[in-house]
C-alpha cells in the first residue's frame, strides 16, 4: 500500500533503518537476485553460529558496470552495457562465466555470480563466485564486431580480473573462440601471456581436454546418482531436454548412450518429440548444421507449451533461467528434474514440484561439472602440465559423486530439498572461510 493511502489512525511505519538494503538488493525485488535472496533465507536457520555472517551472502562484494563502445562494420558506433560481478572471494578468486545475451541485467549477473559462489563451494573447488555479461544479441554482430566487442569488454573489466583474482569462462553464447580473444586481450594489456586468466579456452591455448563436455557430463553423473536414490533405472528412462547446446546436447548424448530414450527436445527454434526416442547423434549433427532442433527428420513437432507436459521420467532444463514457473510446473510428469541451466526453476515452481514429489536436482550441484573442469584447466595452466582426458573425466566423476552424496545426506538429515541442502553445505563452507579470515581492517 502506498504511504499516502495509509489508513489514518494506524501506527506510522517504522523509520527506514540506516542499514536498509539498496532497492536492487531488496528481497521483494522480483528477479533472479530476489530469488537468490529467498534461497539464502531458507538456509539461514541451518547455519548455526555462522548465521552471524549471513549478510555477507546477501550483497555482492564488487559489481562493475562498463560501457563497451565498438565501431560497427557500417562505420557507426554502438554502445553495449557490460558487467562483471564478484559476489564472494572468501574461499579464493572469483570464478564464473561470461554471457552475451540481449536480456542480461545487473540483477541477473548478480544472481548468477552468487550461484557461482554456492556452486564452487558445493563441489569444494577453491574459488569464490563471479559472473559477467554483456547486454547484446551476439547473433546481430558480424565476426569482426563480436571480436571487437569481446576485446573491449575484456579490457574494461581488466581492472578486476586476473589469474589469481577472477577467472572468466564460457556461459550462454560464449565459447572457446571468445575465451581466446579474452585471453589475448588481457595478455596484451599485461605484457605477458596469461593463459590462466580464463578457462574454457581452445586446447592449443592451454585449454583442458574434457572441458567442453564437462557440464553435460556432470549433469549425467549427478542425474545418475540421484536416479539411483529414487530407484529410477536410466536404461529405458524417458528423458526430455530443453536447450540442446553444450549442456543439453552432451547430457542427452550421455543419457542416450546409457540406454535412456530422449523423447522430447526444445530449443529456441521449437520443440520436437519421438515416442520411441530421438536419434541423438543425428540430432546433434542436425543442430550443428541448421542451428536448432526444428525440422529434424523423423520427429513430431511439438506445439508451444506442449514440451513441459510431455510423458517423461527425467526433465533437463538446460537453457536459460526462469523456465519452470507456476504456470507450467503443475503439468510436469517427470519424476526428476535435473537443472542443467542456472536458475531454471522459480521458487513457486520449486514448491509445486516438491508437493508433487518430483525430485529437483538443483543447478548449483547439477551443472557444477563445467566449473570443476575449469578448475582442472586452471591448475594445469599454472603447473604447465597437462592431464589425459581419462584422468580428467575420472576426477570429475569422483568430485561430482562425492559432492552429491554429501548433499543427499544433509537433505535426509534435515528433511529439506536438495536445493536447500546444497545451499546449507555451500553456505557453511563460504561463511566458515569468512569467519576464519575475519574482517579487515
Ligand atoms: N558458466 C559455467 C557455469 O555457470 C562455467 C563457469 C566456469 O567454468 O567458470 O557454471
Amino acid at each position: 500500500m502506498a504511504r499516502s493511502a495509509r489508513t489514518p489512525g494506524k501506527a506510522a511505519p517504522a523509520a527506514t533503518p540506516t542499514h536498509a538494503l539498496p532497492s536492487y538488493l531488496d528481497p521483494a525485488h522480483l528477479g533472479p537476485w530476489g530469488i537468490y535472496l529467498q534461497q539464502v533465507d531458507r538456509v539461514t536457520p541451518y547455519l548455526g553460529p555462522l548465521a552471524r555472517w549471513v549478510e555477507t551472502l546477501k550483497r555482492p562484494k564488487r559489481a562493475l558496470i562498463v560501457d563497451v563502445p565498438i565501431e560497427l562494420d557500417n562505420g557507426t558506433i554502438a554502445h553495449f552495457e557490460g558487467y562483471r560481478v564478484q559476489h564472494n572471494t572468501s574461499r579464493g578468486p572469483g570464478k564464473g562465466g561470461v554471457r552475451f545475451h540481449q536480456d542480461v541485467t545487473l540483477s541477473e549477473v548478480m544472481a548468477l555470480s552468487a550461484w557461482m559462489s554456492v556452486k564452487n563451494a558445493a563441489v569444494n573447488v577453491p574459488y569464490g563466485g563471479a559472473k559477467g555479461g554483456v547486454r547484446v544479441d551476439p547473433r546481430t554482430l558480424s565476426r569482426g564486431e563480436l571480436e571487437r566487442m569481446t576485446r573491449r569488454y575484456t579490457s574494461e573489466i581488466g581492472i578486476i580480473i586476473g589469474p589469481t583474482k577472477d577467472i572468466p569462462a564460457p556461459d550462454v553464447n560464449t565459447n572457446e573462440k571468445v575465451m581466446a580473444w579474452m585471453m589475448d586481450t588481457y595478455s596484451m594489456n599485461e605484457g605477458q601471456t596469461a593463459t590462466g586468466v580464463v578457462t574454457g579456452k581452445p586446447i592449443a591455448l592451454g585449454g583442458s581436454l574434457g572441458r567442453r563436455e564437462a557440464t553435460g557430463r556432470g549433469v549425467f553423473t549427478v542425474g545418475t546418482e540421484a536416479a539411483a536414490q529414487i530407484g529410477l533405472k536410466i536404461e529405458g528412462a524417458r528423458v526430455a531436454v530443453q536447450g540442446f547446446g553444450n549442456v543439453g546436447g552432451i547430457a542427452a548424448r550421455l543419457f542416450a548412450e546409457a540406454g535412456a530414450l530422449v523423447v522430447a527436445v526444445q530449443d529456441h527454434t521449437g520443440g520436437i518429440a519421438r515416442d520411441k526416442g530421438l536419434d541423438v547423434p543425428r540430432l546433434l549433427e542436425h543442430v550443428a548444421q541448421t542451428g536448432g532442433v526444428a525440422g529434424f527428420k523423423g520427429s513430431d513437432t511439438l506445439k508451444p507449451g506442449e514440451f513441459w507436459g510431455c510423458k517423461c521420467d527425467i526433465l533437463i532444463p538446460a537453457a536459460l533461467e526462469g523456465q519452470i514457473t507456476r504456470d507450467n510446473a503443475g503439468r510436469i510428469k517427470a519424476r526428476m528434474v535435473i537443472e542443467g541451466a542456472n536458475g531454471p526453476t522459480t521458487p513457486e515452481a520449486d514448491d509445486i514440484l516438491q508437493d508433487k514429489g518430483v525430485l529437483v536436482v538443483p543447478d548449483v550441484i547439477a551443472n557444477a561439472g563445467g566449473v570443476t573442469v575449469s578448475y582442472f584447466e586452471w591448475v594445469q595452466d599454472f603447473s604447465s602440465f597437462f592431464w589425459s582426458e581419462d584422468e580428467i573425466n575420472q576426477r570429475l566423476v569422483r568430485i561430482m559423486k562425492e559432492a552429491f552424496t554429501g548433499i543427499w545426506q544433509v537433505a535426509q538429515e534435515h528433511k529439506v530439498s536438495l536445493r536447500t541442502a546444497t545451499f546449507i553445505v555451500a553456505c557453511r563452507r563460504i561463511l566458515l572461510a569468512r569467519d576464519l579470515r575475519g574482517l579487515y581492517p
